[in-house]
């Protein structure tokens, strides 16, 4: 019998840990749950670890501790809170794989405990690559640590590159959806509402991410996870919209021959590829065909009107500390939006406030990020009413 690799999913009440578990619960031959973790979801981690038997749970939220403990004190699952506890078991040899799946900056100090540790790590939480992407790469390079893409055009490129050399390519082209509010203007967007907002046509994922997508801030974020994880120069980095979602991104390469991963948009696939890499496993996954998409359309992303987009690009050209502020400024931009304090537009303005005011620092430390991102999302917030 064949060893199961024994998972850790941080972050496994979102969208992309519930998924995970159904990949994992689909093939339990090969994967073993080690180790569940949530912010403040105490209701759905207790349901999960009654039905999934892991060794540990974390609740970062340390006011839930009493209750998820006293909840599984009869099912031999030892339970730790905090962020610290998160950063330890991370650390630990408890796990051969850890799926990060918490959203925002709050997923980087976990990613990099186990970064720090040698591990694998299959990386949904693009949030810290954008944030500290030059030390979190160092990282993987001197622990000889694996980053394996989960986000979906990730995973595509990384599939196009099996076989090939990453000196043999020109460039990537990632796929853009649009997200809900594809062609429309700025005297549309400036009255839209959070409700539809969060209606992704494509995709079903966590408020977040579908609010990153409908400005497009998802795709600029996704611009500079790309940079690092495939080592690539700025100008490698294209994006085009592409509203069917089936073809998740290509490569080109040096000959001008280029390879694109297509497939119906179900993040079940990209996590089940990373869970399993480097094999591929069967699954009974609904299959694309053609015939029920006769036309795979393409075009330019409005970025005068998705200024996020051309904000993250513009951050990503500047370096340094620049993407770790439109990431503290988008999140908090994020939050403030969902909770209706302010318009869709008004999140580009704030953004772009926060990159003229925080001071650039080229070189950035761990710590220079750690308080660049405390220093920008307090800025942020003191421009919301
Ligand atoms: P969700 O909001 O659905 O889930 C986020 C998870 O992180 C939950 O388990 C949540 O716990 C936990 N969490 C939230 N805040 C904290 C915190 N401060 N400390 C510790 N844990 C926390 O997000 P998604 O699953 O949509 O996205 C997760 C990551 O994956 C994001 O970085 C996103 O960009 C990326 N991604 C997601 C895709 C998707 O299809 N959803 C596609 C590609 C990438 P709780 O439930 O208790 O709040
Ligand atoms: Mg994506």
């Amino acid at each position: 019998m064949k060893i199961r690799k024994r998972i850790a999913i941080y972050g496994s009440t979102g969208s992309i840990g519930t998924q995970a578990l159904e990949v994992i619960e689909a093939h339990a031959d090969l994967f073993e749950l080690e180790i569940l973790t949530a912010h403040s979801n105490a209701d759905l981690l207790i349901q999960q670890a009654k039905r999934f038997k892991p060794n540990m749970v974390v609740i970062s939220d340390e006011s839930l501790y009493t209750k998820v403990n006293e909840a599984l004190s009869g099912d031999s699952i030892k339970v730790f809170a905090g962020e610290k506890s998160l950063i330890e078991i991370a650390a630990s040899d408890s796990y051969d794989i850890l799926l990060a799946a918490i959203v925002g900056f709050a997923g980087l100090s976990s990613t990099i405990a186990a970064v720090q540790q040698g591990k694998i790590v299959a990386l949904a939480n693009k949030e810290t690559l954008v944030v500290a992407g030059d030390i979190v790469s160092a990282l993987v390079h001197k622990h000889q640590a694996t980053l394996l893409p989960v986000d979906s055009e990730h995973s595509a490129i990384f599939q196009c590159l099996v076989g090939e050399s990453s000196r043999e390519v020109e460039k990537i082209i990632l796929t853009a959806s649009g997200g809900p509010f594809l062609g429309k203007k700025p005297n549309y967007l400036i009255n839209v509402k959070k409700d539809h907002a969060l209606q992704h046509p494509n995709w079903t994922m966590g408020a977040k991410i579908t609010i990153d997508s409908a400005s497009l801030m998802n795709k600029g974020l996704e611009m500079i996870e790309a940079k690092w994880l495939f080592g690539l120069k700025n100008e490698q980095i294209e994006v085009i919209v592409h509203p069917q979602s089936i073809i998740h991104s290509m490569v080109q390469f040096v000959d001008g021959s280029m390879k694109a991963q297509m497939g119906l948009p179900d993040m079940k696939l990209p996590i089940q590829y990373a869970l399993a890499y480097p094999e591929r496993i069967s699954n009974d996954f609904k299959r694309f065909e053609f015939k029920n998409f006769p036309s795979l359309t393409f075009e330019a992303a409005d970025t005068k009107t998705f200024r996020n987009l051309a904000l993250a690009k513009d951050a990503m050209l500047l370096g340094g500390n620049a993407p770790c502020v439109l990431n503290a400024a988008n999140e908090v931009v994020v939050e403030a939006f969902l909770k209706n304090k302010v318009g869709f537009l008004e999140m580009s303005d704030i953004i772009e406030s926060c990159l003229e005011k925080v001071p650039l620092i080229e070189k950035p430390t761990l710590s220079d990020y750690i308080q660049c991102n405390y220093e920008t999302r307090a800025l942020a917030a003191s421009f919301i009413k």
